[in-house]
């Protein structure tokens, strides 16, 4: 297949084309006045609501290798990691800007599978995609995406809210974003090694990484919690704080707990590691309950609540309760199944400027 290179249509016929793939999203939202094609998009803030803002920038190499990513599932993780910010402030996504840096190497193909791939996610979440930015790039592909969504003020919901003596609650499951990586880590090196050699990687020389499908999609396809916002929307309850896993559990816990001036216990056995993940690490030597700590990229929702108001959320199996709040003397905690503590102050996540 011949892939046509982004010069022949230039930087207009490029926006035309991104124009076309983001037009099915602006139907998603009822608010948005002028999307793409503007000097500015015009946005009618709904009557009451108070506005929330994010930004994310996905920077290859730093973020993602375009080796081991397919552009469509980049193009909906890039949405969905910023859906994610704005479902930790317990508000609704509602438009996004989307700014990219294009190195000369890209075909208009690959584009289009990035726009396919926002498209979709931003349609599934009701997310419009309404303006951005284009432009070359001397180095590698740059993602920057805002989004904008909107929340009440009885519901919107900080990281300092929480107070000793609550529980502290976890979406879905962990690990299985650092299980998908560290795989997708070690094919990228046979790979390497067979062109190395010299010798083929096709499917016939591949390991067969269907067992691995759903590893490879947590990390790769993240799907942000919007479901779990709509939940405690749906039941007039307000977690006291919140934050979305980006980190890992161990430095995202700690994030609520520096801006709440708490204490947490949390109990190894409760956090629920998503399923695989053990077989997979065991596989490569490695230890899940580390992955689910500090891996990171998992995008569940963190959060506290008092245990009146849990109740009306205990019957959801989605959610775990993991520990209780502390008073802030008493520290960062995780008993083992022996009930043994350890400081989970040194249990690290992914910070860009530490080696
Ligand atoms: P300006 O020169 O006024 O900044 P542009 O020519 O850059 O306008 O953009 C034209 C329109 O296309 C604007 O509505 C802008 O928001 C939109 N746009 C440009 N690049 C992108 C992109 N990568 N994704 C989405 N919308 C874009
Ligand atoms: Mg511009």
């Amino acid at each position: 297949m011949a892939y046509r290179a982004i010069s022949g249509i230039g930087e207009f016929g490029l926006i035309d084309k991104i124009a076309a793939l983001a037009e099915p999203t602006l139907h998603t939202v009822q608010n948005l006045i002028t999307g793409i094609g503007d000097d500015c998009a015009v946005y009618q803030p709904s009557a009451g609501l108070l506005q929330v803002a994010t930004t994310d920038m996905l920077v290859e190499q730093v973020h993602f290798d375009l080796l081991t990513t397919p552009l469509k599932l980049l193009g909906s993780k890039s949405i969905s990691v910023n859906v994610s910010d704005i479902c930790a402030m317990n508000a609704l996504p509602r438009y996004a800007l989307i700014s990219i840096a294009v190195p000369a190497s890209f075909s208009v193909e690959m584009i289009e599978a990035l726009y396919e791939g926002m498209a979709y996610a931003a349609t599934e979440y009701g997310v419009a995609i309404a303006g951005g930015d284009t432009s070359s790039s001397r180095s590698g592909l740059v993602i920057s995406v805002s989004m904008i969504g909107e929340v009440s003020a009885e519901q919107l919901t900080h990281r300092s809210g929480a107070k000793p003596g609550e529980l502290i609650c976890v979406s879905g499951t962990l690990g299985g974003s650092a299980a998908g990586l560290k795989l997708l880590m070690r094919e990228k090196e046979i790979m390497l090694e067979h062109i190395e050699n010299n010798e083929p990687y096709n499917k016939s020389t591949m390991a067969d990484l269907k067992e691995y499908s759903n590893a490879f999609q947590n990390h790769l396809s993240p799907i942000a919690r919007l479901d779990i916002v709509r939940l405690l929307h749906s039941k007039n309850i307000r977690p006291s704080s919140m934050i979305d896993i980006s980190d890992g559990l161990s430095s995202d816990l700690q994030h609520i707990c520096r801006s709440s001036n708490t204490g947490a216990l949390v109990h190894e056995g409760r956090i629920p590691i998503h399923p695989g993940t053990r077989r997979i690490a065991e596989e490569l030597q490695d230890d899940a309950l580390t992955w689910a700590l500090t891996g990171g990229e998992d995008y569940q929702l963190l959060f506290t609540i008092s245990k009146k108001e849990y109740e009306a959320i205990a019957d959801n199996k989605d959610i775990a309760v993991i520990g209780e709040t502390t008073d802030k003397e008493e520290g960062l905690l995780l008993s083992d199944i022996y009930g043994m503590t350890i400081d989970l102050r040194t249990v690290k996540g992914f910070d860009h400027f530490s080696s």
